[in-house]
């Protein structure tokens, strides 16, 4: 027999006490936990000051618990019984639920928290009374205080008793939205994708910026970013995709640019079309997937070069990770496998053999001189092309990726 759980009982993560924040936490919480389980009609959604609970009103709680296990802001969450605040009907469900769980255990204890406190028994009283009942009744189950198999939550609430035997972990971090909009840069590596998981998980909206080379770069390889996008939806509901052209910057950069500050000089555009993009839609920072002394491109000699261009504040989520560290997290996220399909992407096609590692700031910016950004960048602007992307939106079939890998 299944456990008939009639609730979720959500406890929230990290948050500040203060009233104003609080109460911001709380409706941003509720709001991204709406969209994450929009999918099931008959859901009721209660998020109170130290609480949210979720009446299930019949529908599956597993399915439910999935998706919730990807919302951020959550520190752990149970599914529980609610019934109504009557003593005999506490202890029968009580003993339904331990003598569900009994074969699987040996210890168990009773742990009452009462919010409600004209009810007839102190928490005190209830603990004891359960547990004697529990030990009466369920052989082979004795109570034990310090680590037992089995913790049976109580909660006497004003609308009633909650039970519950489980405790599962939440995403931690902060609910989406609640720490301003920015702009991810958004490659089809492995270190982006894990950086903007991080960034949501303190709470940042983060909207992807592509930069892709039509011809140079494949149907495909857009189609891969995009992909990897709808992995990081779960955690938000849906992300802006924006698509910007690169094309004819990286062509004329390619034309006019020595060779060694080829790559320098490509980012600074990038950085700053991603700057541009973040100022039309009130993003406050950029987020991107460098790690310190990863490649060529991530000194901090280029950084110091490449970061030049801006004012805005760069998050590096991944700057002090080793890469071992970083995939570790792309496949818990489940992005790795699709981040390691070798498509062509718009830096590798022109990436000089020999990149300076060592970037002079000056040069870079002599470089560039003889080239009109602006002229460049307003029609890479002109070209943009913003699209929203769902969870279970697919854009490489798996026929593009077999064919693909066998490359
Ligand atoms: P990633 O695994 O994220 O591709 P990487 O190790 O390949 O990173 P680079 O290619 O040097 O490193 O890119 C560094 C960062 O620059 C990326 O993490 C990403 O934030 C940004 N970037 C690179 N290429 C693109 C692109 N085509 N569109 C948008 N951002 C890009
Ligand atoms: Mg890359």
């Amino acid at each position: 027999m299944m456990m008939k759980y009639t609730e979720i009982t959500v406890r929230y993560g990290e948050l500040s006490t203060k009233g104003k924040n609080r109460r911001e936490f709380i409706g941003r919480l509720n709001g991204n936990v709406t969209k994450a389980l929009a999918q099931f009609p008959d859901l009721h959604i209660y998020p109170k000051r130290d609480r949210m609970h979720i009446s299930l009103n019949g529908t599956d709680y597993d399915a439910v618990m999935a998706k919730l296990s990807k919302v951020f802001g959550i520190q752990n969450f149970s599914p529980s019984i609610r019934i109504a605040q009557d003593v005999e009907l506490m202890k029968q469900t009580a003993l339904e639920m331990m003598t569900e769980l009994a074969p699987t255990a040996e210890t168990f204890k009773i742990n009452t928290r009462r919010s409600d406190h004209t009810f007839e028994l102190d928490t005190n009283q209830i603990n004891l009374m359960l547990g004697d009942y529990i030990y009466d009744n369920v052989p082979g189950l004795k109570a034990q205080m310090k680590h037992p198999d089995i913790t049976l939550r109580v909660e006497v609430r004003h609308d009633g008793i909650y039970l519950s035997s489980e405790t599962i972990k939440g995403a931690g971090g902060l609910p989406v939205g609640t720490a301003g909009k920015a702009m991810l840069m958004l490659s089809g590596g492995i270190d982006s994708p894990v950086a903007g998981y991080l960034a949501m998980k303190r709470g940042v909206e983060i909207e992807m910026v592509h930069f892709f080379s039509p011809p140079y770069t494949s149907e495909r390889a857009l189609a891969k970013a995009k992909e990897l996008t709808a992995k990081l939806a779960p955690y938000v509901g849906t992300i802006k995709f924006i698509e910007v052209p690169f094309t004819e910057i990286q062509e004329e950069v390619k034309r006019s640019v020595p060779e060694g500050y080829l790559m320098t000089v490509q980012r600074r555009f990038m950085l700053r079309l991603a700057v541009k993009m973040a100022e039309k839609r009130n993003g406050l920072a950029i987020f991107n997937g460098e790690s310190v002394g990863q490649v060529a491109s991530q000194t901090l000699e280029s950084m110091v070069a490449i970061n030049d261009v801006t004012n805005m504040p760069i998050i590096r989520p991944v700057a002090t990770m080793d890469k071992n560290e970083i995939i570790d997290i792309a496949e818990k996220i489940d992005t790795f496998d699709l981040s390691i399909m070798p498509f062509e992407d718009c830096c590798t096609i022109f990436a000089p053999p020999r990149p300076k590692t060592r970037p002079r700031l000056d040069k870079a910016r002599y470089y560039e001189e003889k080239l009109d950004g602006e002229a460049l960048m307003a029609r890479a602007l002109a070209g943009v092309k913003i699209t929203e992307i769902h969870s279970h939106d697919e854009f490489l079939t798996t026929d593009q990726a077999d064919i693909q890998s066998v490359l």
